[in-house]
Protein backbone atom coordinates (compact mmCIF):
# COMPACT_ATOMS: atom_id res chain seq x y z
CA UNK A 1 0.00 0.00 0.00
CA UNK A 2 1.23 3.61 -0.33
CA UNK A 3 0.01 6.08 1.44
CA UNK A 4 0.94 9.54 0.15
CA UNK A 5 2.65 11.41 3.06
CA UNK A 6 1.67 14.61 3.74
CA UNK A 7 1.82 17.82 6.36
CA UNK A 8 -1.65 17.17 7.10
CA UNK A 9 -0.83 13.43 8.88
CA UNK A 10 0.89 15.38 11.92
CA UNK A 11 -1.90 17.59 12.93
CA UNK A 12 -4.49 14.66 12.46
CA UNK A 13 -2.54 12.34 14.93
CA UNK A 14 -2.23 15.66 16.88
CA UNK A 15 -5.77 15.81 17.39
CA UNK A 16 -6.61 12.41 17.37
CA UNK A 17 -4.20 11.19 20.44
CA UNK A 18 -3.57 14.41 21.97
CA UNK A 19 -6.32 16.11 21.39
CA UNK A 20 -7.30 17.31 25.20
CA UNK A 21 -3.32 18.10 25.28
CA UNK A 22 -2.03 21.83 25.43
CA UNK A 23 -0.48 22.07 21.76
CA UNK A 24 0.59 26.11 21.66
CA UNK A 25 1.35 28.34 24.51
CA UNK A 26 0.74 31.95 22.52
CA UNK A 27 3.35 34.09 22.58
CA UNK A 28 2.13 36.57 25.54
CA UNK A 29 3.47 39.50 24.54
CA UNK A 30 2.79 40.60 21.11
CA UNK A 31 0.62 43.47 19.02
CA UNK A 32 -2.21 41.08 17.80
CA UNK A 33 -4.57 39.46 20.96
CA UNK A 34 -2.79 36.34 22.12
CA UNK A 35 -4.44 32.94 21.61
CA UNK A 36 -3.53 31.75 25.03
CA UNK A 37 -2.84 28.21 25.48
CA UNK A 38 -4.59 26.00 22.68
CA UNK A 39 -5.31 21.99 22.83
CA UNK A 40 -4.57 20.13 20.05
CA UNK A 41 -8.04 19.56 18.87
CA UNK A 42 -8.35 23.42 18.94
CA UNK A 43 -5.27 24.24 16.90
CA UNK A 44 -7.01 21.20 14.48
CA UNK A 45 -10.30 22.84 14.65
CA UNK A 46 -8.82 26.39 13.95
CA UNK A 47 -6.25 24.96 11.18
CA UNK A 48 -9.57 23.79 9.41
CA UNK A 49 -11.38 27.17 9.84
CA UNK A 50 -8.29 28.67 8.15
CA UNK A 51 -8.63 26.22 5.17
CA UNK A 52 -12.88 26.80 5.19
CA UNK A 53 -11.72 30.51 4.92
CA UNK A 54 -9.64 30.40 2.05
CA UNK A 55 -12.03 27.81 0.41
CA UNK A 56 -14.46 30.85 0.64
CA UNK A 57 -11.49 33.69 -0.99
CA UNK A 58 -11.82 30.85 -3.82
CA UNK A 59 -7.86 30.35 -3.00
CA UNK A 60 -7.49 26.93 -4.82
CA UNK A 61 -5.11 24.59 -4.47
CA UNK A 62 -1.18 25.00 -5.32
CA UNK A 63 -2.04 28.97 -5.21
CA UNK A 64 0.03 30.65 -2.65
CA UNK A 65 -0.08 32.17 1.18
CA UNK A 66 2.48 34.36 2.04
CA UNK A 67 2.98 35.16 6.13
CA UNK A 68 5.41 37.65 7.67
CA UNK A 69 5.53 37.64 11.11
CA UNK A 70 7.15 36.92 14.42
CA UNK A 71 6.96 33.41 15.89
CA UNK A 72 3.20 33.16 17.25
CA UNK A 73 0.60 30.72 17.55
CA UNK A 74 -0.80 32.15 14.24
CA UNK A 75 2.16 31.43 12.44
CA UNK A 76 2.10 28.14 13.92
CA UNK A 77 -1.36 27.45 12.66
CA UNK A 78 -0.65 28.40 8.91
CA UNK A 79 2.34 25.73 9.01
CA UNK A 80 -0.69 23.12 9.01
CA UNK A 81 -3.51 24.51 8.00
CA UNK A 82 -2.17 25.64 4.24
CA UNK A 83 -0.36 22.86 2.61
CA UNK A 84 -2.37 20.20 4.48
CA UNK A 85 -5.39 21.05 2.12
CA UNK A 86 -3.05 21.30 -0.96
CA UNK A 87 -2.06 24.95 -0.67
CA UNK A 88 1.93 26.75 -0.63
CA UNK A 89 3.11 28.25 2.59
CA UNK A 90 5.65 31.15 1.71
CA UNK A 91 6.69 32.12 5.15
CA UNK A 92 8.77 35.19 5.18
CA UNK A 93 11.72 36.51 6.98
CA UNK A 94 10.12 39.32 9.04
CA UNK A 95 13.07 41.46 9.14
CA UNK A 96 13.42 42.38 5.93
CA UNK A 97 13.07 45.78 3.98
CA UNK A 98 9.69 46.80 2.20
CA UNK A 99 11.79 46.44 -0.88
CA UNK A 100 12.50 42.98 -0.25
CA UNK A 101 8.95 41.98 1.01
CA UNK A 102 7.80 43.47 -2.12
CA UNK A 103 9.94 41.61 -4.22
CA UNK A 104 9.50 37.93 -2.54
CA UNK A 105 5.48 38.37 -2.39
CA UNK A 106 5.20 39.31 -6.18
CA UNK A 107 7.88 36.54 -7.10
CA UNK A 108 5.72 33.65 -5.52
CA UNK A 109 2.65 35.33 -6.91
CA UNK A 110 1.18 35.37 -3.26
CA UNK A 111 -2.69 35.62 -4.00
CA UNK A 112 -3.03 36.28 -0.07
CA UNK A 113 -0.74 38.51 2.55
CA UNK A 114 -0.83 38.02 6.17
CA UNK A 115 0.99 40.13 8.11
CA UNK A 116 2.01 40.78 11.77
CA UNK A 117 0.95 44.11 13.02
CA UNK A 118 4.75 45.23 13.54
CA UNK A 119 5.28 45.19 9.89
CA UNK A 120 2.27 46.43 8.77
CA UNK A 121 3.51 49.62 7.26
CA UNK A 122 6.30 47.99 5.72
CA UNK A 123 3.61 46.00 3.19
CA UNK A 124 1.11 48.93 2.65
CA UNK A 125 2.38 49.38 -1.11
CA UNK A 126 2.50 45.61 -1.79
CA UNK A 127 -0.74 44.73 -4.35
CA UNK A 128 -2.16 41.40 -3.25
CA UNK A 129 -5.81 40.31 -4.01
CA UNK A 130 -6.29 39.45 0.08
CA UNK A 131 -4.93 40.63 2.47
CA UNK A 132 -5.31 40.44 6.54
CA UNK A 133 -3.67 41.61 9.64
CA UNK A 134 -2.78 39.12 12.27
CA UNK A 135 -5.14 39.35 14.92
CA UNK A 136 -8.71 40.82 14.83
CA UNK A 137 -9.19 40.88 10.89
CA UNK A 138 -7.48 37.68 10.54
CA UNK A 139 -9.75 36.14 13.39
CA UNK A 140 -12.89 37.28 11.74
CA UNK A 141 -12.37 38.05 8.54
CA UNK A 142 -10.98 34.89 7.01
CA UNK A 143 -11.13 31.52 9.34
CA UNK A 144 -14.63 30.49 8.88
CA UNK A 145 -15.66 28.05 11.58
CA UNK A 146 -18.94 27.80 10.11
CA UNK A 147 -17.76 25.99 6.82
CA UNK A 148 -15.67 22.46 6.57
CA UNK A 149 -12.86 22.78 4.56
CA UNK A 150 -12.59 21.32 0.82
CA UNK A 151 -10.73 18.19 1.36
CA UNK A 152 -7.25 18.72 -1.07
CA UNK A 153 -8.65 16.71 -4.21
CA UNK A 154 -5.44 14.57 -4.57
CA UNK A 155 -3.09 14.35 -2.12
CA UNK A 156 0.49 13.95 -3.30
CA UNK A 157 3.20 13.71 -1.37
CA UNK A 158 5.39 15.42 -4.26
CA UNK A 159 3.55 18.73 -4.39
CA UNK A 160 5.07 21.43 -3.17
CA UNK A 161 4.27 22.47 0.58
CA UNK A 162 6.31 25.40 1.74
CA UNK A 163 8.39 28.21 -0.32
CA UNK A 164 11.31 29.34 1.78
CA UNK A 165 13.15 32.37 0.38
CA UNK A 166 17.07 32.59 1.35
CA UNK A 167 19.67 34.27 0.26
CA UNK A 168 22.39 32.74 -1.16
CA UNK A 169 24.78 33.05 -3.75
CA UNK A 170 22.57 35.53 -6.33
CA UNK A 171 21.53 39.16 -5.87
CA UNK A 172 17.91 38.24 -5.34
CA UNK A 173 16.87 35.41 -3.10
CA UNK A 174 15.32 32.15 -4.48
CA UNK A 175 12.28 30.37 -3.57
CA UNK A 176 12.88 26.70 -1.57
CA UNK A 177 10.29 24.54 -2.78
CA UNK A 178 9.95 22.08 -0.48
CA UNK A 179 7.60 18.94 -0.78
CA UNK A 180 5.28 17.19 1.47
CA UNK A 181 7.46 14.17 1.05
CA UNK A 182 10.33 16.49 2.10
CA UNK A 183 8.74 17.74 5.07
CA UNK A 184 7.64 14.67 6.43
CA UNK A 185 11.17 12.80 6.21
CA UNK A 186 12.40 15.50 7.81
CA UNK A 187 10.44 15.56 10.40
CA UNK A 188 10.64 12.09 11.40
CA UNK A 189 14.11 11.41 11.01
CA UNK A 190 14.89 14.40 13.10
CA UNK A 191 12.76 13.56 16.02
CA UNK A 192 14.01 10.01 15.61
CA UNK A 193 17.56 11.22 15.80
CA UNK A 194 16.98 13.55 18.79
CA UNK A 195 14.51 10.82 20.57
CA UNK A 196 11.75 13.45 20.79
CA UNK A 197 8.71 11.69 22.55
CA UNK A 198 5.44 13.04 23.97
CA UNK A 199 7.03 14.43 27.26
CA UNK A 200 9.19 16.80 25.59
CA UNK A 201 7.86 20.46 25.68
CA UNK A 202 9.42 22.57 22.98
CA UNK A 203 9.99 26.40 23.42
CA UNK A 204 10.80 27.69 19.28
CA UNK A 205 13.47 29.82 19.57
CA UNK A 206 14.11 29.83 16.17
CA UNK A 207 12.40 31.58 13.77
CA UNK A 208 9.59 29.68 12.45
CA UNK A 209 9.93 31.74 8.79
CA UNK A 210 13.64 30.08 9.02
CA UNK A 211 13.43 26.80 6.92
CA UNK A 212 9.93 26.07 8.47
CA UNK A 213 11.54 26.36 11.86
CA UNK A 214 13.92 23.33 10.65
CA UNK A 215 10.59 21.24 10.78
CA UNK A 216 10.38 20.90 13.99
CA UNK A 217 6.62 22.16 14.38
CA UNK A 218 5.43 18.90 12.07
CA UNK A 219 7.66 16.71 14.33
CA UNK A 220 6.11 17.81 17.42
CA UNK A 221 2.68 17.67 16.46
CA UNK A 222 2.96 14.30 15.37
CA UNK A 223 4.52 13.29 18.82
CA UNK A 224 2.09 15.64 21.26
CA UNK A 225 4.67 17.81 22.11
CA UNK A 226 3.55 21.36 23.87
CA UNK A 227 4.88 24.07 21.87
CA UNK A 228 5.81 27.36 22.90
CA UNK A 229 6.55 30.00 20.40
CA UNK A 230 8.57 33.32 21.38
CA UNK A 231 8.73 36.31 19.94
CA UNK A 232 12.19 37.93 20.96
CA UNK A 233 15.72 36.70 20.97
CA UNK A 234 16.49 37.53 24.66
CA UNK A 235 18.47 35.36 26.98
CA UNK A 236 16.72 35.91 30.18
CA UNK A 237 13.39 35.60 28.91
CA UNK A 238 14.03 32.14 27.54
CA UNK A 239 15.49 30.69 31.14
CA UNK A 240 12.39 31.98 32.21
CA UNK A 241 10.20 30.98 30.46
CA UNK A 242 11.85 27.23 30.21
CA UNK A 243 11.50 27.27 33.98
CA UNK A 244 7.88 28.80 33.76
CA UNK A 245 6.87 25.79 30.60
CA UNK A 246 9.17 22.97 31.72
CA UNK A 247 10.86 23.23 28.60
CA UNK A 248 12.85 20.33 27.22
CA UNK A 249 14.02 21.00 23.78
CA UNK A 250 15.35 24.02 21.68
CA UNK A 251 17.13 24.71 18.43
CA UNK A 252 19.04 28.14 17.59
CA UNK A 253 22.20 29.18 16.05
CA UNK A 254 25.11 29.94 18.32
CA UNK A 255 24.37 33.45 19.05
CA UNK A 256 21.17 32.56 20.96
CA UNK A 257 23.20 30.12 23.07
CA UNK A 258 25.29 32.76 23.44
CA UNK A 259 22.63 35.05 24.68
CA UNK A 260 21.59 32.55 27.28
CA UNK A 261 24.52 32.05 28.95
CA UNK A 262 25.37 35.91 29.44
CA UNK A 263 22.02 35.47 31.15
CA UNK A 264 22.94 32.55 32.91
CA UNK A 265 25.64 34.62 34.35
CA UNK A 266 23.36 36.94 35.90
CA UNK A 267 20.65 33.99 36.77
CA UNK A 268 19.70 33.92 40.67
CA UNK A 269 19.91 30.61 41.87
CA UNK A 270 20.08 27.13 39.85
CA UNK A 271 19.71 27.69 36.32
CA UNK A 272 16.35 26.22 34.94
CA UNK A 273 16.62 22.92 32.73
CA UNK A 274 19.34 21.42 34.11
CA UNK A 275 19.85 18.29 33.19
CA UNK A 276 16.65 18.09 31.52
CA UNK A 277 17.13 20.32 28.02
CA UNK A 278 18.35 19.06 24.78
CA UNK A 279 19.68 22.22 22.56
CA UNK A 280 19.99 21.40 18.93
CA UNK A 281 22.47 24.12 17.21
CA UNK A 282 23.39 24.96 13.55
CA UNK A 283 23.42 27.50 11.00
CA UNK A 284 27.54 28.16 12.17
CA UNK A 285 29.93 26.30 13.26
CA UNK A 286 29.90 26.28 17.10
CA UNK A 287 33.08 27.25 19.02
CA UNK A 288 34.16 24.13 21.22
CA UNK A 289 34.54 26.57 24.11
CA UNK A 290 30.54 27.62 23.74
CA UNK A 291 29.62 24.13 23.71
CA UNK A 292 31.47 23.50 26.75
CA UNK A 293 30.08 26.26 28.65
CA UNK A 294 26.65 24.90 27.59
CA UNK A 295 27.15 21.79 29.29
CA UNK A 296 29.21 22.80 32.12
CA UNK A 297 27.70 25.99 33.05
CA UNK A 298 23.89 25.35 31.51
CA UNK A 299 23.91 21.72 32.36
CA UNK A 300 21.68 21.18 28.89
CA UNK A 301 22.37 18.63 26.08
CA UNK A 302 24.47 19.35 23.72
CA UNK A 303 23.49 18.61 20.12
CA UNK A 304 25.01 20.03 16.55
CA UNK A 305 23.07 19.44 13.44
CA UNK A 306 24.24 20.84 9.74
CA UNK A 307 21.76 21.44 7.13
CA UNK A 308 20.46 24.00 4.69
CA UNK A 309 16.91 25.65 3.58
CA UNK A 310 17.38 23.62 0.83
CA UNK A 311 17.19 20.22 2.55
CA UNK A 312 14.70 20.66 4.79
CA UNK A 313 17.30 21.33 6.91
CA UNK A 314 18.42 17.49 8.25
CA UNK A 315 21.37 16.19 6.66
CA UNK A 316 23.96 15.64 9.27
CA UNK A 317 23.97 15.07 13.23
CA UNK A 318 26.19 14.95 16.29
CA UNK A 319 24.57 13.60 19.71
CA UNK A 320 26.67 12.77 22.61
CA UNK A 321 27.05 9.29 21.81
CA UNK A 322 27.83 6.63 24.67
CA UNK A 323 31.57 6.75 23.50
CA UNK A 324 31.52 10.45 24.94
CA UNK A 325 30.52 9.58 28.21
CA UNK A 326 34.11 9.23 29.62
CA UNK A 327 35.59 12.05 27.59
CA UNK A 328 37.19 14.99 29.68
CA UNK A 329 34.84 18.02 28.89
CA UNK A 330 37.70 19.56 26.30
CA UNK A 331 37.62 16.45 23.90
CA UNK A 332 33.90 15.54 24.30
CA UNK A 333 33.54 19.90 23.21
CA UNK A 334 36.05 18.73 20.42
CA UNK A 335 33.76 15.81 19.57
CA UNK A 336 30.63 17.93 19.39
CA UNK A 337 32.09 20.44 17.23
CA UNK A 338 31.89 18.56 14.28
CA UNK A 339 28.49 19.14 12.58
CA UNK A 340 27.47 15.42 12.64
CA UNK A 341 27.28 12.50 10.84
CA UNK A 342 24.33 11.77 8.01
CA UNK A 343 21.04 11.21 9.30
CA UNK A 344 19.40 7.90 8.45
CA UNK A 345 18.52 7.98 4.46
CA UNK A 346 21.12 10.43 3.82
CA UNK A 347 24.24 10.44 2.47
CA UNK A 348 27.16 12.75 2.06
CA UNK A 349 30.55 13.35 0.27
CA UNK A 350 32.81 16.02 -0.31
CA UNK A 351 33.61 17.06 -3.95
CA UNK A 352 37.63 17.67 -5.56
CA UNK A 353 37.98 21.19 -4.51
CA UNK A 354 36.06 20.11 -1.02
CA UNK A 355 32.80 21.02 -1.71
CA UNK A 356 30.03 19.21 1.00
CA UNK A 357 27.53 17.54 -1.49
CA UNK A 358 24.21 15.70 -0.20
CA UNK A 359 21.72 12.91 -1.37
CA UNK A 360 18.84 12.58 0.26
CA UNK A 361 14.83 12.63 0.98
CA UNK A 362 15.15 16.15 2.00
CA UNK A 363 16.87 17.88 -0.81
CA UNK A 364 14.64 20.19 -2.45
CA UNK A 365 12.81 19.63 -5.66
CA UNK A 366 13.91 22.92 -7.05
CA UNK A 367 13.80 26.58 -7.33
CA UNK A 368 10.28 28.29 -7.73
CA UNK A 369 10.79 29.80 -11.24
CA UNK A 370 14.17 29.34 -11.35
CA UNK A 371 15.52 26.14 -13.31
CA UNK A 372 18.83 27.22 -13.98
CA UNK A 373 19.66 27.98 -10.27
CA UNK A 374 17.91 24.39 -9.43
CA UNK A 375 20.21 22.54 -12.16
CA UNK A 376 23.09 24.12 -10.68
CA UNK A 377 22.47 23.41 -7.25
CA UNK A 378 21.32 19.14 -8.21
CA UNK A 379 24.23 19.08 -10.72
CA UNK A 380 25.55 15.28 -11.34
CA UNK A 381 22.76 13.99 -9.03
CA UNK A 382 24.18 15.49 -5.76
CA UNK A 383 22.84 18.40 -3.81
CA UNK A 384 25.77 20.77 -3.93
CA UNK A 385 26.20 22.84 -0.10
CA UNK A 386 28.49 25.43 -1.14
CA UNK A 387 29.93 24.76 2.02
CA UNK A 388 33.56 23.28 2.19
CA UNK A 389 34.33 20.53 4.46
CA UNK A 390 35.70 17.42 5.25
CA UNK A 391 34.22 13.86 6.34
CA UNK A 392 36.09 11.48 9.22
CA UNK A 393 37.29 7.98 9.44
CA UNK A 394 33.83 7.59 11.68
CA UNK A 395 31.56 9.41 8.55
CA UNK A 396 31.50 13.00 10.97
CA UNK A 397 31.55 15.24 8.54
CA UNK A 398 33.48 19.19 9.87
CA UNK A 399 32.60 22.57 8.01
CA UNK A 400 36.10 24.39 7.42
CA UNK A 401 34.84 27.17 5.20
CA UNK A 402 32.51 28.31 2.73
CA UNK A 403 32.63 28.03 -0.82
CA UNK A 404 29.33 29.83 -1.49
CA UNK A 405 29.66 34.05 -1.17
CA UNK A 406 27.81 34.10 1.73
CA UNK A 407 27.84 35.87 4.80
CA UNK A 408 26.11 34.23 8.00
CA UNK A 409 25.51 36.42 10.84
CA UNK A 410 23.79 35.42 14.04
CA UNK A 411 21.88 32.61 12.21
CA UNK A 412 20.78 34.09 9.11
CA UNK A 413 21.85 34.16 5.53
CA UNK A 414 23.20 37.55 3.92
CA UNK A 415 24.30 37.15 0.15
CA UNK A 416 27.84 39.10 -0.32
CA UNK A 417 26.68 40.20 -3.82
CA UNK A 418 23.28 41.68 -2.89
CA UNK A 419 24.72 43.77 -0.26
CA UNK A 420 27.91 44.77 -2.81
CA UNK A 421 24.97 45.40 -5.21
CA UNK A 422 23.42 48.13 -2.35
CA UNK A 423 26.57 49.91 -1.07
CA UNK A 424 27.68 49.97 -5.55
CA UNK A 425 24.48 52.25 -5.72
CA UNK A 426 25.95 54.78 -3.96
CA UNK A 427 27.27 57.42 -6.29
CA UNK A 428 30.65 57.81 -4.01
CA UNK A 429 31.94 54.38 -4.17
CA UNK A 430 33.83 53.01 -7.17
CA UNK A 431 34.35 49.66 -5.95
CA UNK A 432 33.45 47.28 -2.98
CA UNK A 433 33.42 43.75 -1.95
CA UNK A 434 31.90 42.59 0.86
CA UNK A 435 33.22 39.94 3.23
CA UNK A 436 32.64 38.35 6.23
CA UNK A 437 34.87 38.96 9.55
CA UNK A 438 34.70 36.87 12.69
CA UNK A 439 32.80 38.17 15.39
CA UNK A 440 31.94 36.98 19.00
CA UNK A 441 28.61 37.72 19.27
CA UNK A 442 27.52 37.35 15.56
CA UNK A 443 29.49 34.65 14.46
CA UNK A 444 30.56 36.81 11.37
CA UNK A 445 30.28 40.47 10.44
CA UNK A 446 28.98 42.06 7.94
CA UNK A 447 31.93 44.29 6.42
CA UNK A 448 32.53 46.21 3.36
CA UNK A 449 35.81 46.91 1.66
CA UNK A 450 35.15 50.34 -0.17
CA UNK A 451 37.17 52.33 -2.85
CA UNK A 452 35.79 55.90 -3.22
CA UNK A 453 35.27 57.17 -6.60
CA UNK A 454 37.48 60.14 -7.65
CA UNK A 455 36.80 63.71 -5.97
CA UNK A 456 34.10 62.01 -3.87
CA UNK A 457 34.03 61.75 0.30
CA UNK A 458 31.41 59.50 1.90
CA UNK A 459 31.09 58.42 5.71
CA UNK A 460 30.88 55.42 7.15
CA UNK A 461 27.67 55.76 8.74
CA UNK A 462 26.36 57.13 5.65
CA UNK A 463 27.07 54.04 3.42
CA UNK A 464 25.12 52.29 6.19
CA UNK A 465 22.15 54.06 5.93
CA UNK A 466 22.53 53.71 2.44
CA UNK A 467 22.36 50.19 2.23
CA UNK A 468 18.82 50.42 4.91
CA UNK A 469 17.18 51.80 2.55
CA UNK A 470 16.69 49.20 0.58
CA UNK A 471 17.89 45.95 2.72
CA UNK A 472 16.78 45.01 6.16
CA UNK A 473 19.22 46.02 9.30
CA UNK A 474 20.97 42.82 9.80
CA UNK A 475 22.37 42.91 6.17
CA UNK A 476 23.62 46.16 6.20
CA UNK A 477 27.67 46.49 6.64
CA UNK A 478 28.51 47.30 10.30
CA UNK A 479 31.68 48.00 9.20
CA UNK A 480 33.07 49.91 6.04
CA UNK A 481 36.75 50.64 5.67
CA UNK A 482 37.96 52.79 2.72
CA UNK A 483 41.09 51.31 0.81
CA UNK A 484 43.15 52.52 -2.42
CA UNK A 485 42.54 49.84 -4.25
CA UNK A 486 40.85 45.76 -3.93
CA UNK A 487 43.39 43.52 -5.39
CA UNK A 488 41.69 41.31 -8.10
CA UNK A 489 43.48 38.28 -10.33
CA UNK A 490 44.71 38.53 -13.53
CA UNK A 491 40.75 37.95 -15.05
CA UNK A 492 39.40 40.69 -12.82
CA UNK A 493 38.02 38.95 -9.96
CA UNK A 494 37.92 39.73 -6.60
CA UNK A 495 39.62 36.49 -4.32
CA UNK A 496 37.38 36.65 -1.16
CA UNK A 497 39.55 34.35 0.01
CA UNK A 498 42.46 36.96 0.04
CA UNK A 499 40.83 39.72 1.61
CA UNK A 500 39.20 37.81 4.27
CA UNK A 501 42.54 36.37 5.35
CA UNK A 502 43.82 39.32 6.97
CA UNK A 503 41.00 38.83 9.37
CA UNK A 504 40.78 35.16 10.39
CA UNK A 505 43.27 34.24 12.59
CA UNK A 506 42.08 30.51 12.85
CA UNK A 507 42.76 27.83 9.77
CA UNK A 508 39.10 27.96 8.77
CA UNK A 509 37.10 30.70 7.32
CA UNK A 510 33.82 30.30 8.63
CA UNK A 511 32.47 30.94 12.47
P1 LIG B 1 20.22 28.44 5.83
O1 LIG B 1 19.86 27.92 4.49
O2 LIG B 1 19.90 29.88 6.01
O3 LIG B 1 19.67 27.60 6.91
O4 LIG B 1 21.81 28.38 5.96
C1 LIG B 1 22.51 27.19 5.71
C2 LIG B 1 23.99 27.41 5.89
O5 LIG B 1 24.29 27.55 7.29
C3 LIG B 1 24.83 26.23 5.46
O6 LIG B 1 25.06 26.22 4.06
C4 LIG B 1 26.10 26.46 6.25
O7 LIG B 1 26.93 27.42 5.62
C5 LIG B 1 25.57 27.03 7.55
N1 LIG B 1 25.46 25.97 8.57
C6 LIG B 1 24.34 25.30 8.94
N2 LIG B 1 24.61 24.41 9.92
C7 LIG B 1 25.93 24.50 10.17
C8 LIG B 1 26.82 23.83 11.07
N3 LIG B 1 26.41 22.92 11.93
N4 LIG B 1 28.14 24.19 11.02
C9 LIG B 1 28.57 25.12 10.15
N5 LIG B 1 27.79 25.80 9.29
C10 LIG B 1 26.48 25.50 9.29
Amino acid sequence: MRVPLTTRDFIDRAELVYGDRVGIVDEPNQPASPLGELTYREVARRARAIAAGLDALGVGEGERVAVISHNSARLLELLYAVPSYGRVLVPVNFRLSSTEFNYIVEHSGASVLLVDPEVEAQVAGISVPHRFLLGEEYESGLLRFDAEPRPWSEPDEDATATINYTSGTTARPKGVQMTHRNEWINATTFGMHMQVSDRDVYMHTLPMFHCNGWGLPYTSAGLGVKQVPIRKIDGAEILRRVEQHGVTLMAGAPAVWNSVLDAAAEWDGPVPGRDQVRIVVAGAPPPSRTIARVEEELGWEFNQIYGLTETAPFITINRPRAEYDHLTPLDRAKALSRAGAPALGTRISTSDSGEVLAQGNTVLASYWENPEATADALDGGWFHTGDGGTIDDEGYLTISDRKKDVIITGGENVSSIEVEDAVFSHPAVAEVAVIGIPDDKWGELVTALVVLAEGASVTEAEIIAHVRTTLAGYKAPKRVEFREAIPRTATGKIQKFKLREAFWTTDRQVN
